[in-house]
């Protein structure tokens, strides 16, 4: 049941609407995904629902068991709850309207809209995704990696440390952390933590973390907050708070009427709001769960020179590894560079940038983490073999069924299918995995430790 407060705020923003929406609050959540434009795959589901506002994004009947699915850790696609998927409307507009060339992504675990950002974006963007809860930036990390697209840099930092990059964005999304009365359905716990007190300390929260932000966006450039709740003190208030108190402009997107999904000035607000544009999915009108979501623009400012810039620093430490160099497509236009064991590679055209974020944030990844270095020899990361920047001719494919894709997955013992000896691309159905290192009677299982499928398959 639903507290008593939530239901009578929501009576007030709905009117008689509301039922109808209390009623849809209780029914099963759907299930839906993303696809990988750059992996393309024969993937096992009926896709003949679309998510309408995403290309590639699909409504399944029922939730399969995902983590069986060599697909899904192959980066071919990504869960995610469909209202979510929205963004991918929004960028496509903001695309007409700005060159966006640097692009952040604040609260970005588990990296939902980072990797739908990474496919949206202009390719030559740089995406920097940041989340402030290092075990979560772990898992983002891996998804980012799965992804496999080159142009991101994962950060570990609190909002406050990007004072240090003033004027630097021309995108920035805070999906921030809310009280969640969107997952309602999804998650149980979240409706038992509710509480009015909970609604005001994540508006304040939401407030210090924008706030915090604010001087990292361009003049000119966008920042599109959103959340998963329903209140309009998490929403409305904090896009007027900005207004107010940042001097943002509330921009209006174009969607079609088909779609379901309300504006706010649909709903009961105080008259004071009016400016504070937002749009809204409920769960009785649009298949998906509750998403706010508003676009506002940086008008005014200091533009003032980034600080790292006047220092100048370029801290970037070349690596010159000619194995590692062949095993990715377009060497010759990607900076290869070195951090502890790791070699990484970045666009050329990212590398000044990519700089100026090193002397400022705590870097947990940058572009593709391409090999780990063992006294003189580069061993192939699982995140190449996951990165379209991989160059598959350099490697020996061996491809392997379900049962032996799972085994490689869970990071079990590996027979060798081959005699030759090396670093082989272990391949499902063409979408590759990671590397095994052939010994010639058997195969080193390569594949991440942290990343490997924990459950007992045999059990099912
Ligand atoms: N954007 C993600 C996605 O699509 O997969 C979901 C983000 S989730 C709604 C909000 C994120 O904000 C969480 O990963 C959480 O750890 C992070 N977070 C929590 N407190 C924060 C704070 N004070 N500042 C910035 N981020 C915070």
């Amino acid at each position: 049941m639903f507290p008593a407060a939530f239901i009578q705020q929501m009576q007030t923003l709905l009117g008689s609407d509301c039922d109808t929406f209390l009623s849809a609050l209780q029914e099963d959540s759907r299930t839906s995904i993303r696809l990988n434009k750059a992996k393309p795959a024969r993937l096992n589901y009926n896709l003949s629902r679309p998510a309408l506002w995403c290309d590639g994004g699909f409504y399944l009947e029922k939730r399969p068991l995902f983590t069986l699915d060599p697909f899904i850790h192959g980066g071919a696609y990504y869960v995610q709850e469909a209202s979510s998927m929205f963004l991918a409307h929004v960028v496509k507009q903001l695309r007409k309207k700005s060159d966006l060339k640097t692009a952040l992504d604040l609260c970005a675990a588990p990296g939902g809209k980072s990797t739908l950002l990474a496919d949206n974006l202009p390719e030559n963007t740089l995406l920097v995704a940041n989340e402030v809860i290092h075990s979560r930036a772990n898992i983002l990390c891996e998804n980012i990696s799965k992804w496999g697209s080159p142009g991101v840099v994962v950060t570990n930092n609190d909002p406050k440390d990007f004072a240090s990059l003033p004027n630097f964005f021309d995108l920035i999304a805070v999906d921030a952390p809310c009280s969640g009365e969107g997952m309602f359905r999804k998650d149980e716990k979240t409706c038992d933590e509710w509480s009015e007190a909970n609604v005001q300390l994540c508006a304040e929260r939401q407030r210090r973390i924008l706030a915090d932000v604010w001087d990292s966006l361009k003049v000119g450039g966008y920042l599109v907050y959103s959340t998963c709740t329903f209140n309009s003190k998490e929403n409305e208030e904090n896009v007027w708070w900005m207004q107010q108190e940042l001097g943002a402009q509330s921009i209006k997107i174009a969607i079609p009427l088909k779609w379901g999904i309300a504006t706010s000035e649909e709903i009961n607000l105080s008259e004071n709001l009016r400016g504070a544009y937002g749009y809204r999915f409920f769960p009785h009108k649009v298949k998906g769960e509750g998403l706010f979501i508003s676009v506002l623009q940086k008008t005014a400012g200091d533009s003032f020179p980034s600080r790292s810039e006047s220092k100048n620093k370029h801290t970037i430490k070349y690596a010159d590894n000619q194995d590692v160099e062949v095993w990715l497509r377009d060497a010759d236009r990607l900076i290869f560079s070195q951090k502890g064991d790791e070699i990484f590679a970045v666009k050329a055209e990212h590398a000044a940038f990519i700089s100026k974020v090193e002397n400022s944030l705590r870097v947990m990844q940058c572009g593709v983490q391409a090999a780990t270095l063992k006294g003189k020899d580069a061993i192939p990361t699982a995140s190449l073999a996951l990165s379209t920047q991989l160059n598959r001719e350099a490697f020996t494919q061996q491809d392997v069924d379900l049962k032996d894709a799972l085994l490689f997955l869970k990071k079990e013992a590996f027979a060798s299918q081959s005699q030759s000896r090396g670093f082989e691309l272990i391949c499902y159905e063409n979408t590759s995995l990671g590397f095994v290192k052939n010994l010639g009677n058997r195969c080193n299982n390569l594949y991440p430790q942290e990343w490997r499928i924990r459950m007992r398959i045999n059990e099912r």
